[in-house]
């Protein structure tokens, strides 16, 4: 599904060139699901944005699909993103002007997928049942950090990348929705990257790999 292969990432930093992602290769089938964990700043969210098509590698391919996504354009690599990836944020990137139920559909929509059934369905798995007329701006930011789930799974994605989606969560509700991403993954075949400073989330994941120093260990 998903072939990250010898990925390179600099950033300009005050001290110079800082190398974030130093030959980084890792690779996840359909189905599979995947713990990402590592230190702050160790290039966790790098490696989800290039894995998303939202940014770029200096060097290495990001093959979904079969296809290098690195080396698309950027209107090609949001196509990308809308039919086939379902991304979830550190910050939640709601849409302020839209209700709950608006959010949910809103990549669904735009990917011709929309299945109000689904979208439902979702909404009520993740507590949202009877939240769905509201604004974000009326949610706590753990129902927020619910809605952002719904929306990148309302629209069936191949692959979910998953930045700590459970982080302003608390553990029960946490645990509740990790089930819920687990289900999703068997239910669609969907591949699962998720990143989580959670020992006990990681566990669940199954297999686990460790950013550090720029590198992937297992
Ligand atoms: P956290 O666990 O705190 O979310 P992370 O592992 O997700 O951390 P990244 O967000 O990938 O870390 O950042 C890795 C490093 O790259 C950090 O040192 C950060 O300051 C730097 N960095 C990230 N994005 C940029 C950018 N757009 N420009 C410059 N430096 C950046
Ligand atoms: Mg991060």
């Amino acid at each position: 599904l998903l072939d990250l292969r010898d990925i390179r990432k600099t950033y300009p930093s005050e001290s110079g060139p800082l190398a974030v992602l130093d030959g980084v290769s890792v690779t996840l089938q359909a189905g599979e699901t995947l713990a990402l964990t590592g230190e702050s700043g160790s290039g966790k969210s790098t490696l989800l944005h290039l894995s998303g098509g939202l940014d770029r590698p200096d060097s290495g391919e990001v093959v979904l699909e079969g296809q290098d996504i690195g080396q698309l354009d950027d209107a090609a690599r949001a196509r990308v993103r809308r039919m086939r990836i379902g991304l979830i944020f550190q910050q939640f990137n709601l849409v302020p002007s839209l209700s709950v139920a608006a959010n949910i559909a809103l990549q669904a929509r735009l990917a011709g997928k929309h299945d109000p059934a689904f979208a439902a369905d979702l909404a009520a798995r993740l507590g949202l049942g009877d939240l769905l007329a509201r604004y974000p701006e009326q949610l706590s930011g753990g129902q927020q950090q619910r809605v952002a789930i719904a929306r990148a799974l309302a629209s069936r994605p191949a692959l979910i990348l998953a930045d700590e989606p459970t982080g302003n969560l608390d553990e029960e509700t946490g645990d509740s929705v990790l089930t819920l991403l687990l289900d999703l993954v068997a239910e669609t075949g969907a591949g699962l990257l998720m990143v989580t400073h959670s020992p006990r989330l990681a566990e669940r994941l199954g297999r686990r790999v460790h950013l550090s120093r720029g590198r992937l260990g297992g």
